[in-house]
């Protein structure tokens, strides 16, 4: 791209990309992105490609001369777009289904453009600010106690991260900030105790925290999948008797594989009778205690230490935002915090009283995105009635299928429905290794017809399809187009 001087010569345009062309991309990305919205239920759920397929099409080497971005643009539309798996689509049922709404949408590319980097309040006071009210916001609508604090992390998993570090940070005597835990004969094995379905982010946590893999107890469930907190207590009372030394237990609203919700309370009152930190899973099935009638199913949320929801789940924020609420503020930054030189402003080495917050003091990382942007303009679009609404029409749908399940003798239902994920099995085949295999077959053939996309897990070591509803485009025509497809599969797989 050459630049024109008054005098007719030309030099290399250093800067960015002239404004006329970028307006006129823009202009062109609003209608890619208008356009894939409203068209997207027309491509399959899952793209027709193998591994290496994309990698292929594209050229080994960066450009040496610039590009247009009409090109670019071309060349997203042609070979970008058609090769995403999409989690946009109506008939995304798998894992956990999640929406980038449209006010979302606004919110991330209004980030982009801004590029600040929320470190510190005096790097980004507005990104400062409107993520802690965007938080409480959240709090309050979650019934949570005023003392709880919230910030924003990419993902629930580094917020699981920064809260066991949290909890670890809290055991004073042994000085683990300053000392570290390696060549040291005085501290005992730390110890976490999880639902044995907890989620994986969790055992991860302990690895990275020098905490060890082992150091994490399942702790057995019952019939609908939930912590059975007497074997929880004996569990710590085995370690305590051993020597060990218990400091956390994590508490799953809705667990990964069937959403199931622990008895916080009772965990609570185990954690307080012990000194243990409370941190609570509630990735998914956070966004849902927005609902007063369901956020009566998660009793003891308020007693937690801290608490991590995701609103890029089920509150329809594009990826990625997740919300870590922790109830001593204070406690958690000392966890984390360090003034560099560099990064003192008047601000923050004024009286303690007087200091707003830094964010880059809540966890490991110094840079920050502006994502309480996207969360405020989704909270602000749809306001809290309408989030309400929207996540009731998933549960209503939900409930709508699994009652198509449980009336069909060919199928079964294999976990209770919180929230809105159905977890069912075909009953077909003698053996369980047998049924394990027409199962996965099924799956594969309603995943081959395109329309829809779902997912599995195991429970008792046998196969499990996973259909879950969270995108703002599924309709009850998705839901039943789904069923239709399973069905047939069922006649196919059953010949
Ligand atoms: C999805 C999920 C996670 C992990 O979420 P990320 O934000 O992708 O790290 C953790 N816990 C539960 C219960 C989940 O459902």
């Amino acid at each position: 791209m050459q630049e024109r001087h008054k005098d007719g010569t030309e030099t290399p345009n250093l800067g960015d990309v002239p404004a006329d062309e970028f307006r006129s991309a823009m202009h062109r990305v609003a209608d890619l992105v208008c356009d894939y919205l409203e068209g997207v239920g027309e491509y399959p759920v899952l793209p027709s490609v193998r591994p290496g397929d994309v990698a292929r099409s594209l050229p080994e080497s960066a450009p040496e001369e610039p590009e247009s971005l009409e090109a670019i643009l071309a060349d997203y539309k042609g070979l970008i777009e058609p090769n995403i798996t999409h989690w946009n689509h109506p008939g995304f049922f798998a894992y956990f289904a999640n929406t980038g709404s449209r006010p979302g949408i606004l919110g991330e590319t209004l980030a982009a453009a801004l590029n600040v980097n929320a470190m510190l309040w005096k790097s980004g006071p507005a990104a400062t600010e409107l993520e802690e009210r965007v938080c409480d916001w959240l709090r309050q609508l979650l019934e949570l106690p005023p003392e709880f604090r919230g910030h924003i992390n990419d993902t629930a998993s580094m917020s699981t991260l920064l809260a066991l570090a949290a909890a670890r940070h809290r055991l004073s005597e042994y000085q683990i900030r300053e000392c570290g835990m390696g060549g040291r004969s005085d501290i005992p094995a730390l110890v976490v105790y999880a639902n044995e379905q907890v989620h994986s982010s969790i055992d991860k946590a302990m690895i990275v925290l020098g905490l060890g893999h082992e150091n994490l107890r399942r702790v057995d469930t019952d019939l609908a999948y939930r912590l059975d907190s007497r074997h929880l207590e004996a569990l710590i009372r085995e370690d305590l008797a051993a020597g060990h030394r218990p400091i956390a237990v994590v508490a799953t609203v809705g667990t990964t594989s069937t959403t199931a919700i622990d008895p916080v309370e009772e965990i609570a009152q185990i954690c307080r009778r012990h000194d243990l930190w409370l941190h609570v899973d509630a990735a998914y099935g956070g966004s849902a205690g927005i609902c007063p009638e369901l956020r009566a199913q998660m009793k003891g949320l308020e007693s937690a230490s801290s608490i991590v929801v995701n609103p890029h789940k089920w509150l329809f924020v594009p990826m990625d935002c997740s919300v870590l609420f922790v109830r001593d503020k204070e406690g958690f930054e000392s966890t984390f915090s360090l003034l560099p030189e560099y990064l003192k402003t008047p601000e923050n080495t004024a009286e303690a009283a007087s200091r707003p917050t830094d964010l880059m003091n809540l966890g490991v990382q110094l840079g920050r995105r502006f994502r309480s942007l996207k969360l405020w303009m989704v909270m602000r679009a749809f306001g809290v009635s309408g989030l309400r609404a929207r996540i009731r029409e998933h549960c209503r749908l939900a409930q709508l299928f699994a009652g198509w399940v449980e009336a069909d003798p060919r199928f079964e239902l294999r976990a209770p429905v919180p929230f809105s994920l159905v977890c069912f099995r075909a009953v077909l085949g003698e053996s369980g290794e047998e049924q394990d295999r027409l199962n996965e077959a099924i799956l594969a053939r309603v995943n081959a017809a395109g329309p829809v996309f779902l997912s599995h897990t195991q429970l008792e070591g046998r196969w499990v399809l996973r259909l879950s509803i969270g995108n703002l485009r599924t309709t009850e025509k998705h839901v039943v187009q789904a069923w239709d497809l399973i069905r047939e599969a069922w006649e196919s797989v059953a010949l």
